[in-house]
């Protein structure tokens, strides 16, 4: 739609769904750029997010399904899991 938007730059060559050391934990939050999140274990692209708020520009943390039990642990255990609604 806005042909003046910033061509995507991919963080990193290695197709999203496939594991990316350099990748892990990465959450891009950039102007003209995709919302993007990366699983901390793995560098996969990730679907499961914890202790994000958009609105309020908290990006979060993003776990892949393989990983997410992983996300769910850590965020349980420190406290740190906003309660939904
Ligand atoms: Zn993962």
């Amino acid at each position: 739609m806005d042909e003046n938007r910033p061509p995507y730059r991919p963080l990193t060559d290695t197709p999203v769904d496939q594991t990316d050391d350099r990748r892990r934990g990465v959450v891009r939050v950039e102007p003209g750029q995709p919302f993007e999140h990366f699983c901390p274990e793995c560098g996969r692209w990730d679907t499961f997010g914890f202790g994000g708020d958009l609105l309020k520009g908290i990006p979060g943390v993003w776990y892949c399904s393989e990983h997410r039990e992983t996300g769910e642990r850590r965020w349980k255990t420190g406290g740190l899991v906003a309660s939904a609604g």
